[in-house]
C-alpha cells in the first residue's frame, strides 16, 4: 500500500474543499451584502473559481492518486475511514469523469437561460413561453441520466445527485403509502367540525423586536454565534464554509411574526448539523453533511416537531407574550398553538402546512419520474399537474403561476430534488420517535427550556459521522430498521387528530 499516496490525495482533497469554502463566502455574500451592480461581475467570479475547482478535480495528477487509492481500498489496504473517504470521492469523481465538458458546459447556459425565462413565464402566468426550455432541460437530464447510467430507472441517476443510494423502486413505495394516508387524512380534517384559522398570529410586530426573538429561540436551542451567522436574505438559506463557521440567514415580515420564527428555526436545524459535524474532519467526506434529506432532517425536526409542539411554546411563548404584549397577551397558549397547528390545503407548496406539504412533493416526484422516463410530454404538464391538484387537495389551479410554474427547480436543472424534503420529514419523525425512547423524559426537559438533551442526542448519532454512512445505513443503525414512512404517519395521525378531534 501507497501511504505517501494517500497522504498526497488527502493534501488535495483539503485544497479542494478550501476552495469550495471560498466559493460560498461568495454565495453567501451575494445573497446577503453584495450591491445590486455587483451582480455580473460575481457572477463570473464564482464561474472562475468553479471551473479551476472542476479542473483541478479532473486533472491526471488528482485522477492517479485516487486510482491508486481505489485500488489500495480494493485490495482492503485502507482502514475503514481511508476507505470511506476514497468511495465517495471516486462516486463524485466518475460520475464528472462521465459528463463531457461540452454537456456540462451546454447545460449551464441552457440552465441560465431557463431561468431567466420561467421567472418571465411565472409573472405573466404562461406555460407556452417556458415550454421550449423546459423540453431542452428534460432532454438534457434524460441524457444526462443515459451518460452517469443506471439500473432499473433513469431517475435513479438524477435522484443520486441529491440522495445518494437511493432508488426510484424504493422511494415510490414509501411515497404512495404515504399519498394514500394523506388524503385520506385530510378528508377527515376537511369534514371536522373543529374549524381552525391562523388569522389571529398576523398583526404588527416591530422588526427590531422580532430579531431579537429570533436570535434568542436560534441560541436557546443550541446555534453557537461564536461559529456562526444570523443575517437577512430574500429567500433564508444556510450554507457553511466550516464546523466554526456556519451562516444562515431568515427574513422578517412586519405583519408577520411567525415567517421568520418559522424560518430561523429550520435554518437553525440545518446549521447545527453543520456546527456539529468532525472539524477535524474537513476537508474529506467524513466532515461533510450525508445528503440533502437528512439535512432536511435535522431542520424539519427542529422546525416542525419541536418548533410547533405544545412542550416547546408551553417555555417560549410567556417570553413572546411578554415581548409583543398588546397582541399575544388576550390570545391563549392553547389558541396559540392551535393556530401555528392550522390545516390549510393550499395550492403553493412553500405556504403548505406539516399535513398538505408533502402531498406537494409527491405530486412533483410522480411528474418528474413520468417525465424521465419518458411516459408524458412536457406540454401536458399544466393539465396534469392541474388534474393532481384536483385530486389530492381538492382545489381548483386558476392559473398556471399559482400551478405548474409556482417552483424554481425545474428551471434550473434540478430534477431528482423534491422528494429530499419529504424524505426528510421522514426520518425526522423516525430519528424522534428512537430520541423519545432513548432521552428520559424528553418532553418535560423541552418543556423547561433544556433542548441540550435532543441536540446532543442528534450530535452523537448523527452529526458526527459525517459521511461515514449513507442515508439508509444511518436511519438503519440509529433507528434498528430501514426508512418507514409509518412513523410520520403515526406522528401526523395523533397529533392532527387532536387537534381537529378526529376520532379512529
Ligand atoms: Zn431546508
Amino acid at each position: 500500500m501507497d501511504q505517501n499516496n494517500l497522504e498526497k490525495l488527502k493534501e488535495e482533497l483539503s485544497e479542494l474543499y478550501h476552495l469550495s469554502s471560498a466559493v460560498s463566502v461568495l454565495h453567501w455574500d451575494q445573497e446577503v451584502y453584495m450591491p445590486q451592480k455587483g451582480s455580473d461581475l460575481r457572477a463570473k467570479t464564482i464561474a472562475e473559481m468553479s471551473g479551476l475547482i472542476h479542473n483541478k478535480f479532473v486533472s491526471p495528477q488528482f485522477g492517479k492518486l485516487l486510482r491508486i487509492a481505489k485500488k489500495d481500498s480494493d485490495d482492503g489496504k485502507l482502514s475503514d475511514s481511508d476507505s470511506c473517504i476514497v468511495k465517495e470521492v471516486w462516486r463524485e469523481y466518475s460520475r464528472e469523469k462521465k459528463l463531457p465538458l461540452e454537456f456540462v458546459k451546454e447545460l449551464a447556459e441552457l440552465e441560465s437561460k431557463a431561468q431567466g425565462a420561467w421567472t418571465e413565464a411565472r409573472k405573466k402566468s404562461d406555460f407556452k413561453m417556458f415550454l421550449p426550455y423546459l423540453k431542452k432541460i428534460v432532454e438534457f437530464k434524460r441524457r444526462e441520466a443515459e451518460l452517469v447510467g443506471y439500473k432499473d430507472s433513469p431517475y435513479d441517476a438524477l435522484l443520486d445527485t441529491y440522495e445518494p443510494y437511493a432508488t426510484t423502486k424504493e422511494l415510490s413505495l414509501v411515497l404512495e403509502e404515504l399519498k394514500k394516508f394523506l388524503v385520506a387524512f385530510l378528508l377527515k380534517i376537511k369534514k371536522s367540525k373543529v374549524k381552525i384559522s391562523d388569522k389571529i398570529l398576523k398583526g404588527s410586530f416591530s422588526v427590531e423586536k422580532q430579531i431579537e426573538i429570533n436570535e434568542a429561540i436560534a441560541k436557546k436551542i443550541g446555534f453557537n454565534f461564536d461559529a456562526g451567522r444570523l443575517d437577512v436574505s430574500a429567500h433564508p438559506f444556510t450554507i457553511h464554509f466550516h464546523p466554526d463557521d456556519v451562516r444562515m440567514t431568515t427574513r422578517y415580515d412586519e405583519k408577520d411574526l411567525f415567517s421568520s420564527i418559522n424560518s430561523t428555526i429550520h435554518e437553525t436545524g440545518h446549521a447545527l448539523y453543520e456546527q456539529g459535524l468532525p472539524a477535524e474532519n474537513f476537508g474529506t467526506p467524513l466532515g461533510e453533511s450525508i445528503s440533502l434529506g437528512i439535512h432536511e432532517s435535522q431542520s424539519r425536526m427542529w422546525e416542525n416537531i419541536i418548533g410547533k409542539s405544545r412542550e416547546f411554546w408551553k417555555y417560549f411563548y410567556p417570553k413572546m407574550q411578554k415581548e409583543f404584549s398588546a397582541h399575544f397577551s388576550r390570545i391563549s397558549q392553547e389558541d396559540f398553538y392551535k393556530a401555528i397547528n392550522a390545516v390549510k390545503p393550499s395550492l403553493i407548496r412553500v405556504e403548505a402546512d406539516e399535513v398538505t406539504y408533502n402531498l406537494h412533493v409527491i405530486m412533483r416526484f410522480e411528474i418528474e419520474k413520468d417525465l424521465i422516463e419518458g411516459c408524458i410530454r412536457v406540454e401536458d404538464l399544466p393539465k396534469i399537474w392541474n388534474d393532481k391538484v384536483k385530486e389530492y387537495f381538492g382545489l381548483k389551479v386558476p392559473s398556471d403561476a399559482l400551478g405548474v410554474l409556482q417552483d424554481v427547480h425545474w428551471s434550473g436543472g434540478m430534477i431528482g430534488y423534491f422528494p429530499t424534503y419529504t424524505l426528510g420529514n421522514l426520518y425526522s419523525a423516525q430519528f424522534y420517535n428512537t430520541a423519545q425512547k432513548e432521552i428520559l423524559n424528553l418532553e418535560r426537559e423541552i418543556r423547561n427550556g433544556h433542548f441540550e438533551h435532543l441536540l446532543n442526542w442528534l450530535r452523537k448519532n448523527i452529526h458526527i459521522h459525517g459521511k461515514a454512512f449513507s442515508a439508509g445505513e444511518l436511519v438503519e443503525k440509529v433507528t434498528g430498521e430501514k426508512l418507514n414512512s409509518q412513523y410520520f404517519i403515526d406522528y401526523i395521525k395523533e397529533k392532527y387528530s387532536a387537534i381537529y378531534g378526529i376520532k379512529g
